[in-house]
């Protein structure tokens, strides 16, 4: 990710509340409407084809590529157009990451500077991104999550290391930064979690995460919640996301919204923003690219 080409500034948004974002979507409408065409026009040159390429800059590979675009679950919007699923597809032909991973990466290197002495926890580890960031960094330590079939913190014959979020087996103040995407959706108590993060980062380390996130809503969504005794209740349509331990999926506890925010500053971390991004140059098509960075 260092490219000795002029690339094109790559601008994003920066706000810490809901009413910040408020402001800015209203400063910037201009702009939100200009790229909105850009993407109609582009399902609309494409409007015949379930699967088509979209030339760009990927960030990761640091080259021009090609990102593939799938629309197998689209839904047409009101203009008659199918809209993919912009954030879970995009996905780079020659690195394989998906838009929403490339773009996490992105804003990592960008508002992190990670460097080669950085340590850095990965949530996850069987994937083709803890693979990309372990090749660039060497103190990275992965992992997933397995319940209680081996002790946590301890390794399965193919060097996967078990942690659950809600109790970490590091020490404290033990990385620069905490790279999570996608996992704190999944975890029924993710306040425990963001404690936890919390505690094993150094002074000023950050907590770089990504969680589906709905950028109009102040209060966190909840859809399932677990009780007493142990059972899940749902509140909303139960939503399964892929799930790299397993095929059944994993359970969406929640959809957050600007309230985690607050909750995370509320137990520690003292700043916490999100970055909002969209870009036709790098493929970071859709209107819903956030990434929350949280400083001890
Ligand atoms: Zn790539």
């Amino acid at each position: 990710m260092n490219s000795s080409q002029v690339l094109p500034h790559f601008s994003y948004l920066r706000a810490s509340s809901f009413e910040e974002y408020q402001q800015l979507t209203r400063v910037n409408q201009e702009l939100y409407f200009l790229m909105q065409d850009v993407e109609k026009t582009i399902l609309y040159n494409h409007q015949d084809q379930d699967q088509f390429k979209l030339n760009g800059y990927c960030y990761v590979c640091d080259a021009f590529s090609d990102f593939k675009i799938v629309r197998r679950r689209s839904k047409p919007n009101i203009d008659g157009l199918k809209i993919p699923n912009w954030r879970e597809g995009l996905s780079c032909v020659s690195c394989g990451l998906n838009n929403r991973k490339r773009g996490a990466l992105h804003i990592f290197d960008r508002t992190c500077s990670p460097n080669q002495k950085s340590k850095i926890y990965l949530t996850e580890q069987i994937s083709p991104l803890y693979k990309y960031v372990a090749s660039k960094f060497p103190l990275v330590v992965g992992s997933e999550y397995m319940g209680e079939k081996i002790p946590y913190g301890s390794m399965t014959n193919n060097g996967i290391r078990n942690e659950s979020l809600t109790c970490l087996s590091f020490e404290k103040d033990e990385f620069d930064y905490i790279l999570s995407l996608d996992v704190f959706e999944h975890i029924p108590d993710y306040i425990q979690a963001f404690k936890e993060c919390l505690r094993v980062l150094k002074p000023k380390g950050k907590l770089v995460l990504s969680v589906p996130f709905r950028l109009n809503s102040p209060s966190n969504i909840i859809r399932a919640k677990v009780d007493d005794r142990g059972d899940i209740i749902h509140l909303a349509k139960a939503q399964y996301h892929g799930d790299p331990m397993g095929k059944a999926g994993v359970l969406c506890y929640q959809d957050f919204g600007w309230q985690m925010l607050d909750q995370m500053r509320d137990i520690g971390f003292s700043s916490v923003e999100a970055i909002i991004y969209r870009s036709r140059f790098y493929g970071y098509l859709g209107n819903n690219h956030t990434i929350f960075i949280g400083q001890k």
